[in-house]
């Protein structure tokens, strides 16, 4: 198959941090023009069945999907998973735990905010919450948003949600072996989410690429919401180095939030293998 084909092949729905269900979400990408789609909820399955349905009804090709919360040497990196049975017990299990810890941290994320004057964030921001089992900082972000403490989410993240600020709260997510692990085995294709976003050194990249690979890690995001046009060209490369297959998402999350809307960033770069080249077979 061609790169130049319309894939959005990662946003958010209710079903973890997104604002639209999965039928809005099918809906809106088909309206765009996206001809392959998949829901990838963080950590989360329970979208994916209605998101198949709704695209089924559509004529819109579908692959399953999941985005899964890794703690790497220290920092939280993001591991797509497409074209994943969505039964498959060990990746099952392994996102139910993932999940776990995530109300008990939410306590502790209000309670720094309560040390700074922000009273109620924990009811608050479970007002925003689709799926109990998913609290993320997402929904603080539009809580304060909300109260009027500050104007858009990304600030919400800058002075209250990010490592030193007091609505961080550290967290062990699952590790990249594990995450890559639970993906291969459901049948589907360990992915690298967005990695400019990630504060690594050189070296560090190096390292994350390297372990991912020998994992059995067999694809990268290069052209993403989150890049520049300069970091599709970087990680373009990358994908090369690496012998990486290569994805494009728009990680769209809400008509009021995303400034990339789905189905609307550029093509992959011709000289590279797009990931539903190697996921022909799983495509619904
Ligand atoms: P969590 O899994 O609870 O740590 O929340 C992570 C989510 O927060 C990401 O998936 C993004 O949707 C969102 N996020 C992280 N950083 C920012 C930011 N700077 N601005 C807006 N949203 C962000
Ligand atoms: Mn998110
Ligand atoms: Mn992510
Ligand atoms: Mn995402």
């Amino acid at each position: 198959m061609t790169a130049l084909l319309n894939a959005d092949l990662h946003c958010h729905s209710v079903v973890s941090d997104g604002t639209l269900t999965p039928e809005e979400l099918a809906l809106r990408a088909h309206g765009n023009g996206v001809q392959l789609w998949a829901l990838t909820d963080h950590d989360e399955l329970g979208g994916q069945e209605r998101a198949a349905a709704a695209a089924k009804s559509l004529g819109m090709a579908y692959l399953t999907g999941v985005e899964i919360s890794v703690t790497f040497i220290g920092q939280t990196v993001h591991i797509v998973g497409l074209g994943v049975d969505t039964s498959h017990p060990a990746l099952v299990d392994g996102l139910r735990q993932t999940r776990g810890g995530r109300e008990q941290r939410a306590h502790e994320m209000s309670d720094g905010l309560a040390r700074v004057g922000i009273r109620g964030a924990f009811e608050g921001a479970l007002k925003f919450v689709g799926n109990p089992d998913l609290i993320s900082r997402t929904h603080f972000a539009r809580f304060l948003v909300e109260t009027g403490v500050c104007k858009e989410t990304n600030e919400v993240f800058r002075k209250f949600l990010t490592e030193g600020k007091p609505g961080f709260v550290p967290h062990r997510w699952a590790s990249l072996q594990n995450a890559v692990d639970w993906i291969t085995q459901a049948g589907g294709m360990a992915i690298i989410a967005h990695p400019a976003r990630y504060r690594f050194t050189a070296n560090e990249e190096f390292a994350l690429f390297t372990e991912f690979k020998a994992h059995g890690g067999l694809g990268v995001e290069v052209v993403t919401g989150s890049h520049s046009a300069a970091e599709y060209i970087t990680y373009a490369e990358a994908a090369r180095e690496f012998g990486l297959a290569a994805s494009r998402g728009s990680d769209f999350h809400s008509p009021a939030e995303s400034h990339t809307e789905l189905g609307t960033l550029p093509f992959l770069p011709s000289n590279l293998t797009p990931v539903w080249e190697t996921l022909s077979s799983r495509i619904q």
